[in-house]
């Protein structure tokens, strides 16, 4: 088995003479980049014993950046999330040009739809910065990464609640302001927590540490507070704009509890130990829901958009206009 601290000490390579690498891995890894088994790899990137093989560790930064081009266990997540990085850029870029335009979107329209996809792309790159540097030679890199990586989640957050909250309470202005700013003193101060070292998490768990991830899990509480008020503002259950929109809230939470769920269970690498080392393991799943939740979000706002921009308050019923 490999010291962690002779590898640390000595580099990737002095740690060579001791490492016994894992079967069919060196077969799809380039020559400078060695994967590892569960057992090889330093205490602080376990976490998951049911992913058993195809780890990068010990690696130069220079190095971590290569390994985006190795097939590592690691790769689904850097990938997702890269490339889910280049789909709401890529969203950003064709409703700003093509379809804010075409309902006669005001100013303040525009800021609100760039600013929560530009949530979404820090959410998606520090991702994957995590992903790609958590393979790093200095436990201190790993564990700053993973703290941008939950400051990210706190990212996606916001970029959730803004357009909810200006759209939502597009009528009423005094609710609109106390909740945004509601919100952004609630990401501010998980901000604040994910990334003061104070509130480091073990590595091992990579879940965010207690007090910030309770406060992700209080978040997504007051998103139901704000949404049964505006339910109360909108007239009730029965008004058509509730029922235009709620199903769509409703679906996002349920994506989200899922997400939450299969991370925390480790579901399914934990019925089926090393089989999902590269492929559906319950992290790539959570990645994956994540891009789908965020690209659902991106839909009801676009529909909420078309629906307000060009009328305001008084104009026709959402559902008078194509989703
Ligand atoms: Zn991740």
């Amino acid at each position: 088995m490999l010291m962690p601290g002779v590898a640390q000490k000595g580099g990737l390579w002095t740690g060579l003479g001791v490492v016994e690498l894992g079967g069919y891995w060196p077969v799809l890894a380039p020559r400078t980049i060695r994967l590892y088994t569960y057992e090889q790899i330093p205490w602080h990137l376990k976490g998951n014993p049911y992913i058993t093989d195809g780890y990068r560790a010990f690696l130069p930064s220079r190095l971590c950046i290569k390994s985006l081009w190795v097939m590592s266990n690691d790769s689904g997540n850097i990938w997702s999330h890269l490339l889910g990085f280049c789909l709401f850029l890529g969203f950003a870029v064709y409703d700003g040009i093509f379809v804010l335009p075409s309902v006669q979107a005001s100013l303040n329209d525009h800021i609100i739809h760039g600013l929560f996809l530009f949530c979404f792309q820090v959410c998606m790159l520090f991702s994957t910065g995590f992903h790609l540097f958590c393979a790093h030679r200095s436990e201190r890199v790993v564990r700053r990464w993973l703290s941008i990586d939950h400051a990210g989640i706190a990212f996606g957050m916001l970029g959730c609640f803004l357009p909810a909250i200006y759209f939502g309470f597009y009528c009423h202005p005094f609710w609109h302001r106390v909740y945004l700013l509601m919100v952004l003193g609630f990401t501010g101060a998980i901000f604040v927590l994910t990334l003061h070292p104070s509130f480091h998490s073990p590595l091992g768990s990579r879940l965010p540490p207690s007090s910030p991830m309770a406060l992700f899990v209080s978040l997504g509480l007051v998103g139901l507070v704000l949404a049964a008020h505006w339910v109360i503002l909108s007239g009730g259950l029965e008004a058509p704009i509730v029922q235009e929109f709620l199903p769509r809230l409703a679906v996002m939470y349920i994506m989200a509890g899922l997400a939450l769920l299969l991370f925390s269970c480790k579901f399914p690498e934990c019925y089926f130990p090393g089989w999902l080392n590269v492929v559906g393991s319950s992290h790539q799943c959570w990645h994956l829901i994540v891009v789908l939740m965020f690209s659902w979000w991106h839909q009801a706002v676009l529909c909420f958009i078309r629906s307000f921009a060009p009328f305001g308050c008084h104009g026709p019923h959402p559902s008078d206009h194509p989703a």
